[in-house]
């Protein structure tokens, strides 16, 4: 899978790449180390990236997104 697909990402209302949802997804919670940024609430509460990582939210290339197409959101 291309992880530089650009997905709608329905908690923070927003377009986001698959790697940027990993990642984000998977910073500590609460207190986080000096320099670390904590875990967003959005994603704490998330029950979306499930779908992401099945393949099953619609996507545009970066390049496709870079050119002006938007994915849709799920439940668009
Ligand atoms: S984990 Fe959820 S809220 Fe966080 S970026 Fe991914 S889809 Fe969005």
């Amino acid at each position: 899978m291309d992880k530089n697909r650009i997905f709608f990402c329905e908690p923070q209302r927003a377009y986001m790449s698959i790697y940027n949802c990993a990642n984000l997804r998977n910073r500590p919670i609460g207190k986080a180390a000096a320099g670390a940024q904590p875990k967003m609430i959005a994603c704490e509460r998330c029950e979306m990236f499930k779908m992401v990582d099945k393949n099953k939210v619609p996507t545009v290339t970066l390049t496709e997104y870079l050119n002006g197409s938007k994915p849709v959101g799920v439940s668009a």
